[in-house]
This record gives structure tokens, C-alpha cells and sequence, in this order.
């Protein structure tokens, strides 16, 4: 259908044009005047000399590699991820295998890693890749962030060490430094603070050199500008820090205001029969989704009560029947946004059933627990009960 235009229409139309261009003219003053190629020459310089240079995903344009470790290491700290980073490489060597893997491999391979949804973006982002590229990471960010499990900075981050493009980060560690160097006075978190600390991230890039910079920046925020005491005297950003000037280091960056932490609670049942524990899939969606966990129980109930009698009855129906219940130590997990008070019990079944048709419950056989995909608390757990802790030494951080 043709549209018709009237002439309010038009008028509107060209005002709107032009508080876009003038919108337009004020973000690129801005920039010009943050621009600043000092401020990057500061940190390449730094980054040739003092920067790292040896981790096991430099010194490569393979954007597989490259990609894998910027996953890892979102809100993952260096030491922890370099043996899941190598483990994971000699299992699945290319994105063609690891978007061929199952997913409860994928996950038992990022088990103990934390922050699952990023291993299940992975194993989908890897298909993407290879369905939709063939095989090839793109070397645009803004094509890279439409894959799943990608954001701004990570996509920045993969296109300028796989390909030199020019593109700007501001992960949590950068965010820091610019919060120092420049006196951000408020949260960073906040998104018009954010989005300013974008157009600056992007207009102190420099013409040439990108990948250096990048990494000195990760580097700066990692090995001297960090969270705690950081080494200003070391710091090639010192002589323009204006918290290090001013003597406010620790109050910079501004931190969110402090909610109490919410705290909820759920029973879980260890229940071993034999050479086998009985393991339960956890929704795809929500905290430890995709993994498998130990059957749970309203935490409210208490054994001895008819209550937890009944409750445990029903849950274990298609498995077994109870016979004895022990309580096990209580422990506590946080996440992000709760803590979750873990009751465990051990529940001893007089005879074992199989399990008739489709069920999210499994009898998981107990000399295969250190390569299950639990989460880390619940293997912790279940290794100390089978008696075999010392697995965990390098399997669990
Ligand atoms: S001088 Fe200190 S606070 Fe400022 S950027 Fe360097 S390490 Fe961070």
C-alpha cells in the first residue's frame, strides 16, 4: 500500500533529521575532545615491556582460540581458567568439534568453571559459526555480537587479536582503570556512565597497534590496577590518574549500593545404592541449567516429621524405598544475586528400581563423578562422601 505523507508529516520528518544530525555533530565533539594518542602510546609502550606475553592463547590469530579464551575468562580469573582452556582445546580441537559434541560433554568440560550459561552459549555460538560461516569467525564486532554469548567487549576483544581490527573494549577490569584515570565520580554500572565510558574507550583508541593495546589495557587492569592496593607506583598511567593523584584509590570506582543478599534454601538427597548415585537433569534455563544435580526437597521439612516421611516418599517412588535417612553437614553457595542454604541428606534405599521410560532422573555411575557435569559445590560434595577428594585437586577451583 503506498503511504501517504502530509505535510505535517514532513516538516516533522526534517526536525527529527536534524536533532539526529545535531545529536550526531555533539557525540563527535565529544570525541574529539577525549582523544587523546598519549594516552594509548602510555600503555603500548607499557604492555612491549612489562605486559604479558605468554599465556596460552597469545602469540595466535586463530579466532578459535582466541574466542574460547575471552569466554573463559569473563568473570574468570587467569589462573583458574588456563587448565579447563587446555583441556578443552585437547578435546575438542576446532570449532567443527566442538560444535559437533554432545552437550553433557561440553558441559562436564566446563564443569567447576562457574557461570553456566556461558558454556551452553558456547556450544551455541560454536554451531552458529559453522552453520551460518562456515567455520570462519567473523572479523566484524558488530557481527561478531549477534552470536550468541558474545557482548560488546567481547566481541571487540576477538576481532582485535584474531585480526587487528580496530575496535574498543571496556570489560570490568578497564572500566576500573578509566574509573581512576579519569575520576569517574559516579557507578560505572550505570548505563549513561557506561555508555560515556564507551565513547571514550573508543575515541582513546589508537590509529595503529590495536592488539597491543587492547592487551595492555587487560594487563593494567589485571596486574596493577586492580580491584585491591593496586601498584601505582609501577603504573605508566600514574603521572594522569586522578584517583592515584588525589589519594583515592580505594573509593574509585564508585561501588553500587549495597542491597542485602537474599538467602534461600533447598534439601538434597544423596541417594547411593550399589556402585551408583541417583542424579537428577537440571531446566536448560535458571542456576546450574543444563547440569545434573542431586534430587531435591522442600527445606522447610525435617526428618522425623510425617511431612519429609511423605515428601521423601514421593520423590524417591520411581527409584526405590527409603530405609534410612542421615543428615548430612549443612553448607552454604552464593550466587550473583542469593546464597543457597544446601541441607544434604543421605538416603540408604532397600532395593534399587530401574527407571521406566522418559525421566530427567539417572542412576550415574559413581567411578565416573570426576568428569560429571555437576557443579562445583555438589562434586565437591559427593567426591568427599565417595571418599575420593584428592580428584578435585585440579578438577574443581
Ligand atoms: S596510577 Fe594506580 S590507580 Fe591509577 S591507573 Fe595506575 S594503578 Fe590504577
Amino acid at each position: 500500500m503506498k503511504r501517504v505523507v502530509n505535510e505535517q508529516q514532513v516538516v516533522a520528518g526534517s526536525s527529527d533529521q536534524k536533532t539526529n544530525a545535531k545529536k550526531v555533530a555533539a557525540k563527535d565533539m565529544l570525541a574529539a575532545n577525549l582523544a587523546d594518542p598519549s594516552f594509548s602510546k602510555e600503555v603500548i609502550d607499557w604492555q612491549k615491556q612489562h605486559g604479558r606475553h605468554a599465556l596460552p592463547w597469545q602469540n595466535t590469530r586463530d579466532a578459535y582460540r582466541v574466542w574460547l579464551s575471552e569466554i573463559m575468562l569473563q568473570q574468570t580469573q587467569v589462573a583458574a581458567v588456563i587448565p579447563y582452556y587446555q583441556r578443552f582445546l585437547q578435546t575438542f580441537p576446532t570449532v567443527e568439534s566442538l560444535a559437533a559434541a554432545p552437550s553433557e560433554e561440553v558441559m562436564a568440560h566446563w564443569s567447576g568453571l562457574g557461570y553456566y550459561s556461558r558454556a551452553r552459549n558456547l556450544h551455541k555460538c560454536a554451531q552458529a559459526i559453522v552453520a551460518q560461516h562456515g567455520g570462519v569467525f567473523p572479523s566484524d564486532p558488530v557481527v561478531l555480537e549477534e552470536l550468541p554469548g558474545i557482548g560488546r567487549s567481547t566481541a571487540a576483544a576477538i576481532a582485535a587479536f584474531s585480526y587487528g581490527t580496530r575496535a574498543a573494549i571496556l570489560d570490568g577490569n578497564v572500566k576500573r582503570v578509566f574509573a581512576r584515570v579519569f575520576g569517574v565520580e559516579r557507578y560505572p554500572g550505570e548505563k549513561a556512565i557506561e555508555n560515556q565510558m564507551w565513547l571514550r574507550a573508543v575515541a582513546l583508541l589508537p590509529a595503529t597497534g590495536v592488539e597491543a593495546y587492547t592487551q595492555g589495557l587487560m594487563d593494567l587492569g589485571a596486574t596493577l590496577c586492580t580491584r585491591n592496593r593496586p601498584s601505582c607506583n609501577r603504573c605508566p598511567l600514574a603521572q594522569r590518574c586522578v584517583a592515584y593523584a588525589t589519594g583515592r584509590t580505594n573509593e574509585l570506582p564508585i561501588r553500587k549500593s549495597k542491597k542485602a543478599v537474599p538467602e534461600k534454601a533447598t534439601a538434597m538427597l544423596v541417594i547411593i545404592d550399589d556402585d551408583h548415585i541417583l542424579l537428577e537433569q537440571r531446566p536448560d534455563k535458571g542456576i546450574w541449567g543444563g547440569l545434573l544435580s542431586l534430587p531435591e526437597m522442600d527445606a522447610a521439612l525435617e526428618p522425623g516429621n510425617a511431612d519429609f516421611d511423605m515428601a521423601l516418599t514421593r520423590a524417591t517412588a520411581a527409584f526405590g524405598v527409603p530405609d534410612s535417612v542421615e543428615k548430612l553437614t549443612e553448607f552454604s553457595h552464593t550466587f550473583t544475586h542469593f546464597k543457597l542454604r544446601i541441607l544434604p541428606y543421605r538416603i540408604n534405599l532397600s532395593g534399587r528400581l530401574q527407571i521406566a521410560g522418559q525421566t530427567t532422573h539417572n542412576w550415574y555411575p559413581l567411578h565416573r563423578m570426576a568428569v560429571a557435569p555437576l557443579p562445583a559445590p555438589i562434586k565437591k560434595l559427593l567426591l568427599a562422601l565417595i571418599g575420593e577428594p584428592d580428584l578435585l585437586s585440579d578438577l574443581v577451583k
